[in-house]
């Protein structure tokens, strides 16, 4: 698959290449011409002979909706997206060592952290657009417009609809209260979810709260962690354990899922959202980073202001059934079945720094 698309992104960049050496201007017009999306444009109609009608995507979000959202473009502008799939530091790596010869147009990952350590690296730039700035609000910008969201994400508890009441569940911290011993489920310390949500305890509460709440969960857990959020769910459903953190989206993906299996095993789960009294939930979010040396800077714009824009935004929540960023988006039943909530209140730069002590933490707890 990866081999796919990389071969891909070579022949659209060799396309571009010989466009840009034959510069001719003997192009039709009309870009695209609504052909085989997955084909590179082979002849680009662009205004602007410097730019073909493509756009690099160095993405670490390798979910089927965003390249079902990236063909929608395609179909809608005529502009071809290359995607280059990675782990986020591999593709923030690339970046940076090729510098200015950088084929990457736009940079996509899951969580706030690292967003910013993308930032950080030097290899994103300010987006500048008017269109997205009126679809996703301030709090979901980086303060130089270096990156914007696309989706938010609650990390929160749930618990087994048959063993337990809602009212025993108030906080992530009372999770390692005596009543929850051998009852807590939740994956690896490796996990960047977990890491993001013992960092931004860190940030929140302090270090040694957030040490305190490691040991507490390690104490009350059912088994050692093992497995994804889909997996806490299913062992709720076997009986491991009563009450396990995973995101909401997965309870939503499992919901309408083709597996009979998985929709039984979510319809026997309760969400519930923590902390609404103290802190707020957890939220994380994913995004989209305009690279240093865009190319095609315009085409990445373009493609930044369809993805925030209400349509792209309901077409996204509808199949990951994560949280829009673009308020003007229309809900689906479930999110309007889990209702408003209160969220965490912090700069998403929080969680890359302390991305490191929350893992030491963990690890020193004993979280596997
Ligand atoms: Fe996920």
């Amino acid at each position: 698959m990866k081999a796919r698309t990389m071969t891909k992104f070579v022949a659209a960049a060799a396309a571009a290449a010989i466009m840009l050496s034959g510069c001719g201007g003997s192009n039709t017009a009309g870009g695209g011409s609504g052909t085989n999306p997955t084909e590179p444009a082979k002849e680009s109609a662009s205004s602007k002979p410097a730019e073909s009608q493509v756009v690099n995507v160095f993405t670490a979000r390798h979910y089927d909706i965003d390249f079902k959202l990236f063909d929608e473009f395609e179909k809608a502008t005529g502009i071809t997206v290359n995607e280059v799939k990675g782990t986020a530091e591999e593709l923030v790596e690339r970046m940076k060592r090729e510098g200015e010869s950088s084929e990457a147009d736009l940079f996509i990952t899951v969580d706030g952290g690292v967003l910013n350590y993308a930032k950080e690296s030097g290899v994103l730039q300010p987006i500048e657009s008017e269109v997205a700035a009126s679809n996703v609000p301030e709090k979901y910008w980086d303060s130089e417009k270096n990156w914007v969201a696309v989706s938010s994400r609650a990390r929160v508890i749930v618990y087994a609809l048959d063993r337990v009441t809602p009212d025993r569940l108030s906080t992530y911290e009372d999770l390692t209260s005596e009543q929850w011993k051998g009852k807590v489920l939740v994956r690896s310390s490796s996990n960047m979810y977990n890491q993001s949500l013992v960092a931004s305890m860190i940030e929140l509460n302090g270090e040694a709260a957030a040490e305190q709440w490691t040991k507490g969960m390690v104490a009350n857990f059912a088994r050692d962690p093992e497995g994804g959020d889909r997996d806490q769910a299913k062992a709720i459903a076997a009986g491991i354990g009563d009450a396990a953190i995973m995101n909401t989206y997965y309870v939503g993906q499992m919901l309408h899922s083709k597996d009979a299996e998985e929709v039984k095993v979510a319809e026997g789960l309760g969400v519930f959202f923590p902390n609404q009294e103290t802190t707020g939930t957890h939220l994380n979010i994913s995004g989209v980073g305009l690279a240093a040396h865009a190319k095609n800077k315009d085409n990445a714009i373009k493609l930044i202001e369809f993805m925030t824009g209400k349509e792209a935004q309901e077409t996204l929540i509808n199949e990951s059934f994560e949280f829009p960023v673009n308020p003007e988006a229309e809900l689906t039943e479930l999110h309007k079945q889990w209702g408003e909530f209160k969220t965490q209140e912090l700069d998403y730069a929080a969680l890359g720094k302390h991305n490191k002590l929350a893992t030491e933490l963990m690890n020193k707890a004993g979280w596997k």
